[in-house]
């Protein structure tokens, strides 16, 4: 199943976002429903948000926006352990 691909459907699906650093490997979770806030209306496309934001570790534009099922909002879970 394909996920939500917009800040709108991310938060009809009850999910919530990782913003995740693809150059640092940085990673924040982010409340949909506070970001469409700021969007505002316009366009809402996850790759179009992703693209304003800048890591701040790094401080680069390589941000990746994955909407994530609230259950899974722990790395253990996620399975991101190193092996
Ligand atoms: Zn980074």
């Amino acid at each position: 199943m394909r996920g939500p691909d917009t800040i709108d459907a991310t938060c009809k699906a009850d999910m919530t976002l990782w913003a995740f650093c693809l150059y640092c490997a940085h990673a924040a979770l982010f409340d949909p429903h506070h970001l469409r806030s700021k969007v505002k209306g316009g366009d809402d496309r996850l790759e179009t948000v992703a693209a304003r934001f800048k890591c701040n570790l790094c401080k680069r534009r390589s941000v990746l926006l994955v909407p994530t099922p609230r259950t899974m909002i722990s790395f253990d879970k996620m399975g991101l352990g190193r092996s």
